[in-house]
């Protein structure tokens, strides 16, 4: 089915708006006018609000989430960016391990499970993505991801 990403962040933006408030977290979207693409609405609703989910989770109060999406060539961009924890250079490769929390002690006043990136990186996996994480801690995590368009 053809997924219109900037309707779908709308929706979670949305969503999550309360949440977001409770920290003083803006969010922003910028993006081409029209970036579409062909795949699993469901799957990629429960990407984006993984990833924004933990934007807001990890973010800092009075903090800002910035989500990009862009089209280049047949290929769609899209970056959900925020200025929270950031993680350490040496966790990041296990973030996306089912069950992997970086502060398991700090992470439990989230109430997270630590599933939540394993199905980001299967959501992209499923429709031939890439996904790859830039952070540094203390300064802010940026996941960086593109999809063919079909
Ligand atoms: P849940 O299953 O509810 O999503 P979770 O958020 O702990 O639980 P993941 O979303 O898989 O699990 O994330 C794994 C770990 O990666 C988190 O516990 C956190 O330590 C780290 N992490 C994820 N996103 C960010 C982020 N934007 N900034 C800083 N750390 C992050
Ligand atoms: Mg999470």
């Amino acid at each position: 089915e053809e997924v219109d990403l900037i309707l779908l962040t709308e929706v979670i933006v949305e969503e999550l708006r309360e949440q977001a408030e409770k920290k003083k977290i803006q969010i922003s979207v910028f993006s081409d006018r029209d970036v579409k693409m062909m795949g699993n609405h469901t799957l990629l609703l429960r990407m984006m609000m993984n990833l924004v989910q933990n934007a807001i989770s990890y973010g800092k109060e009075h903090g800002h989430i910035d989500i990009l999406w862009k089209e280049q060539g047949d290929m769609i961009i899209g970056e959900v960016k925020d200025d929270g924890i950031g993680i350490a250079q040496e966790d990041i490769p296990k973030i996306w391990d089912r069950f992997y929390r970086v502060d398991k002690s700090r992470s439990r006043e989230n109430g997270g499970t630590g599933l939540g990136l394993s199905m980001v990186h299967f959501i992209v996996a499923v429709h031939g993505g890439q996904i790859h994480v830039e952070s540094k801690k203390g300064e802010g995590t940026s996941f960086i991801f593109q999809f063919p368009k079909m």
